[in-house]
């Protein structure tokens, strides 16, 4: 089942074309990894199926309904939830309120307990730190927190940008390794990155974006195997 169908995306900030054309699909209960250098569009793609930038053209279906250009608000109610590039944690505010924060649409007390529950369970880390303010957590930490507050929204489809940015390798491992795990348990996920090893790694299909322009398609393998990705996001 299709979760996630992009058509000839364009977006522009003024008289820079940043998105031109974009297609892209994600199916249900897949991860898929959309990888480009600096500047390639990966954020603004990611922030137009936000809500936050209205395309100028182009189609963004989710479970066959038209989303692109709705509010942010029904767009994270409908089941998206976006965990930002750099994290983003509010820095005078607990771990705890942090969290609480991503709830902040649902009603449902019992409902939000139990997400709760589920968040310090993904994440012990979390849970031994929830009295401690979020800024003075490390960078690891914090994007666990913001993965934390994510999920907290319940969503279906989960938009993840640079989650590796800024984190030593044994963390960017554990951060993916969770990422593997919140999937495993039936969330769909996109994923933005940079480091196109560990994103390959785990996805089943990427797609490679460069000057806003997809250049290249395929399973996760083919992409690992392609002399273009190779050279130019795998080191050789
Ligand atoms: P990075 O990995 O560095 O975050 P990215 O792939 O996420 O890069 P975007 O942030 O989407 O890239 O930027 C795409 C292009 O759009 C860049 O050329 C950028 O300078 C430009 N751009 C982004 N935001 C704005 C803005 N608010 N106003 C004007 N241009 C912008």
């Amino acid at each position: 089942m299709t979760m996630l169908k992009i058509n000839n995306l364009n977006v522009n900030y003024g008289r820079i074309h940043a998105l031109k054309g974009i297609s892209l699909e994600v199916e249900k209960g897949e991860i898929v990894s959309l990888i480009g250098a600096n500047g390639a569009g990966k954020s603004t793609l990611l922030k137009t199926l936000s809500g936050l930038i209205r395309p100028k053209e182009g189609e963004i279906i989710y479970l066959d309904e038209s989303i692109a250009g709705k509010p942010a608000q029904s767009i994270v109610k409908a089941g998206i939830s976006q965990v930002p590039e750099g994290r983003r944690v509010f820095a005078e505010m607990s771990v705890e309120e942090n969290i609480e924060l991503g709830a902040f649409l649902r009603r449902d007390k019992a409902g939000i307990q139990q997400s709760f529950q589920k968040v310090y369970e993904v994440f012990p880390r979390l849970y031994e730190r929830r009295k401690q303010m979020a800024g003075t957590l490390s960078g690891g930490e914090q994007q666990m927190l913001a993965m934390g507050r994510a999920i907290m929204a319940r969503p279906k489809l989960l938009l993840l940008d640079e989650p590796s940015m800024g984190l030593a390798p044994l963390m960017v491992q554990t951060i993916f390794d969770i990422i593997k795990d919140i999937n495993d348990e039936g969330t769909t996920i996109l994923l933005v990155e940079q480091n196109a090893h560990m994103a390959l790694s785990i996805a089943s299909r990427g797609y490679v974006i460069e000057t806003g322009k997809m250049i290249l398609s395929g399973s996760a393998k083919e992409l690992q195997e392609s002399e273009e990705v190779k050279k130019a996001y795998l080191g050789g």
